[in-house]
């Protein structure tokens, strides 16, 4: 077994300490990274807080995870000891299903494997990112590259990933009006990738304070969500919602924010579920939709993208010993606009 380092948390009362652990040795299929960054998403704090379900305890959460490869094993083709590589919030999957075979890995029919809070398809529970290693099997490995800063990829791995795959599905782009709702580590992303794609970008957003960070984004408009007037100088405007918001919120009045055959797409995960006035959809034939992360193929091709258009996270780097006071700010909207732990601190 592998002597691993990490923060846990040993149930959803207590902060994150020091923890040390075993990981599996590396497999004939297997990578070996050496953590150098992990990016904090607000699933960490909702599933060490037990918002969705009772978690696997201890838990060690991070899925944006980038770092150097240390070892591989035997029949490992697409990666080398010295390179770059990143993992995101899956580590396996059945690999033969439909979806798994399409490169939907995260829809995966037997359920995918997730990077922590879950157990690996021999029932040993996976533990993430806020770590000094981990062991993955090459398909669920990505390559990245030298020429952007490692830190600000880091969040690309989930932040990035989960709103790329969304507005490549529906297709957004030149033309089309598209709100982010909630600016944080999803949301800015969302922004990112709007511009790049052509739409014309708005964001909806609770907190007026981000307005020229917003612009600075890129966005082309933003709209403080409790002003009344700025709402309704939006309604039946825009084409698609891309909604990050991690807590519950009035759907029906964002609803009537989307034109026509609009679509508000979920990607935020609030712990309660949220109710929709059936006339907020029937007037304007709107949709609402959702999409969780995205397949491994799709997180390379981002990643390949991000190289080419020069994107990254914007982030503030912590040291691992300031996580919980980082989550205390994340809840408040407080942070521009994902924090990225620097795994040398642990
Ligand atoms: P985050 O950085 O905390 O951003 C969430 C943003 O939502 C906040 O910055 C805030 O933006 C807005 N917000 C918060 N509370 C609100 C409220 N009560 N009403 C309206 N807006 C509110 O979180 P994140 O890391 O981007 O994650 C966002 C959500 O996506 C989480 O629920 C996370 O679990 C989920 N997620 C889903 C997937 C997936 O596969 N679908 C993947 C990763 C994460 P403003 O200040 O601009 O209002
Ligand atoms: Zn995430």
């Amino acid at each position: 077994m592998i002597q691993a380092k990490a923060y846990a948390a040993q149930d959803s009362q207590t902060d994150l300490a020091p923890w040390d652990f075993e990981r599996r040795e590396v497999g004939p299929h297997d990578v070996q990274i050496e953590i150098l960054f992990c990016g904090v998403c607000h699933s960490d704090l909702h599933q060490i807080k037990n918002d969705w379900f009772p978690g696997v305890f201890p838990m060690v959460p991070g899925h944006e995870i980038v770092g150097r490869i240390i070892k591989v094993g035997d029949h490992v083709k697409n990666f080398k000891i010295g390179e770059l590589a990143g993992v995101g919030c899956m580590v396996d999957s059945c690999q033969v299903c439909e979806n798994c075979k399409e490169g939907l890995e995260q829809y995966c029919f037997e359920g995918n494997t997730q990077t922590y809070n879950n157990l690996d398809r021999s029932g040993v529970p996976t533990y993430g990112g806020y770590s000094n290693t981990i062991v993955v099997r090459e398909e669920f490995v990505l390559h990245v590259s030298d020429k952007l800063s490692l830190a600000a990829t880091a969040p690309l791995l989930c932040a990035g990933i989960t709103t790329y795959s969304p507005l490549r599905h529906w297709k957004v782009g030149k033309g089309h009006k598209l709100a982010v709702l909630g600016l944080g580590g999803l949301g800015h992303m969302g922004v990112k990738f709007g511009v790049a794609f052509g739409a014309e970008v708005t964001v909806l957003s609770t907190s007026a304070s981000k307005e020229a960070a917003a612009k600075e984004l890129g966005a082309h408009k933003f709209v403080v969500t409790s002003d009344p007037e700025q709402v309704k100088a939006v309604k039946s405007s825009f084409d698609f919602i891309l909604d990050t918001v991690s807590a519950p919120h009035d759907m029906n009045m964002y609803l009537s924010l989307l034109k026509t055959n609009g679509v508000h797409i979920c990607v935020g995960v609030p712990p309660e579920p949220m109710s929709i006035a059936a006339f907020s959809l029937l007037g304007g034939r709107r949709s609402v939709a959702g999409s969780g992360i995205g397949g491994v193929r799709e997180t390379q091709e981002m990643l390949d993208f991000c190289v080419q258009h020069n994107i990254v996270s914007d982030i503030e780097v912590i040291d691992i010993k300031d996580i919980t006071k980082s989550y205390e700010r994340m809840l408040k909207g407080d942070v521009r606009y994902r924090f990225v732990i620097d795994m040398a601190t642990l």
